[in-house]
């Protein structure tokens, strides 16, 4: 007998591809017991989506927990990683430095962080709202075993910031870890989305298992391409050379306002030119880390590339810099927001804001901006950043930029 709500046909299966063919009327075809199910769990389908109608809902708080759970696991991403060379568990490893940077635009220990949790999106019908959060937690991810984490990042944490070669392979190397682990957990997450169908009906569930087949392949492709930057940068590290970093420096005038580090695939330029096709998930998307950090002058917004994956990184920047000087941190602005939820704001600069510029930079965190224009001018100009100067990182040597800009 043929269950309330299960699929009545499955054209993915071969051992029910001929009844299908040969049916007059194909949704009479039953699906079998012991066939492997639809949805592509590997099990057989009286295991899987047989009954998954009148199984229980699950709790979506207890969903929230799993796939908080997911996303805090533990392991040490540096190429050296073993039972004999790591010290001791995974540590929170700052991803923005803690005292070089988060400290100095704290207010008593705090900063806001703007990514949603399962509570603000439920609170406010999924909406972004920055919250306060203290600097010992915030950025950090269990990606590093204390030894490795301070061995590798001590270009960062105890050197002042001059975007030698070196700084500016760690400031590429920590997104690219840090991604590379949050992808991981976003795939591990997927296994848990697949079971949020349970009571619902046959529609509900195919929407549920292709959203999480899309999500699944979106996510594959990311973490490939990833490992291969990761690898590649790697190798550099065991070498010791890193003439084939490529960075653009923005030096500041003051301490920033807003703190950020992260990896991202630049998909359009400043002008709203595509730079790449993110839909293909065959070729690998080149990547652009993006920092912004405070100096002991002031501050410093870095764009940081390896020189084999340039050629987006190259042409969304020469977009930026073609903007007259003064606009650039705004662009940059823009940019942060656009693509970074690591993402950490001043508490006194944030409640300065005017109501419509915090809901104008939330909606860009929830990617509300239509492209390609996400990145053109919106007349928004919510910080007060002078640009002290441009630099280059080209072959192992950091240069002025100015006399490029002198001309636009
Ligand atoms: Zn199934
Ligand atoms: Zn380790």
């Amino acid at each position: 007998m043929r269950r309330r709500g299960s699929p009545a046909s499955a054209p993915s299966f071969a051992s029910n591809l001929t009844s299908f063919l040969f049916c007059q009327n194909p949704s009479s075809v039953k699906l079998g017991r012991n066939v492997l199910c639809w949805c592509g769990s590997g099990k057989k389908y009286k295991r899987c989506h047989l009954d998954r109608e009148s199984e229980m809902r699950p709790n979506p708080w207890e969903i929230a927990e799993k796939i908080r759970t997911e996303f805090s696991w533990k392991t040490c991403l540096h190429p050296q990683a073993g039972s004999h060379t790591c010290n001791g568990p995974s540590i929170r490893a700052h991803t923005i430095r803690r005292a070089a940077d988060l400290a100095r635009i704290a207010r008593r220990g705090h900063v806001y962080y703007v990514a949603p949790d399962f509570q603000t999106l439920n609170r406010t019908g999924g909406k972004a709202e920055p919250r306060l959060v203290g600097i010992n937690r915030a950025s950090t991810f269990t990606g590093f075993c204390a030894r490795h984490d301070s061995a590798l990042f001590a270009p960062l944490e105890t050197d002042e910031f001059r975007c030698t070669p070196e700084q500016a392979h760690r400031l590429l190397y920590r997104p690219v870890a840090h991604e590379l682990y949050k992808k991981i957990a976003q795939q591990r997450s997927t296994a848990v989305f697949r079971d949020i169908d349970r009571g619902r009906d046959y529609a509900d569930q195919v929407i549920v298992q292709q959203w999480c087949d899309h999500r699944s392949l979106g996510t594959d492709a990311a973490i490939r391409h990833l490992a291969e930057l990761k690898a590649m940068l790697d190798e550099e590290l065991a070498r010791q050379q890193y003439e084939k970093m490529r960075a653009l420096i923005i030096d500041l005038d003051r301490t920033p306002d807003v703190l950020c580090a992260g990896v991202t695939q630049p998909d359009f330029s400043f002008d709203g030119v595509l730079l790449q096709d993110l839909s293909d998930t065959i070729r690998p998307a080149l990547s652009v880390g993006f920092n912004i950090l405070a100096t002991s002058t002031g501050g410093m917004v870095v764009f940081v590339w390896h020189s084999e994956m340039g050629g987006p990184a190259r042409r969304l920047l020469d977009s930026l810099i073609r903007l007259p000087v003064q606009e650039i941190p705004h662009a940059a602005i823009r940019f942060a927001f656009e693509n970074f939820e690591n993402l950490y704001l001043r508490p006194e600069w944030w409640e300065g804001l005017g109501r419509q510029h915090r809901e104008r930079l939330t909606e860009r965190m929830m990617s509300i901006v239509p492209f390609p224009a996400r990145l053109e001018d919106d007349g928004m100009r919510a910080i007060a950043w002078q640009v002290m100067g441009l630099y280059e990182l080209h072959d192992g040597i950091l240069r002025p930029l100015s006399s490029t800009l002198a001309s636009v």
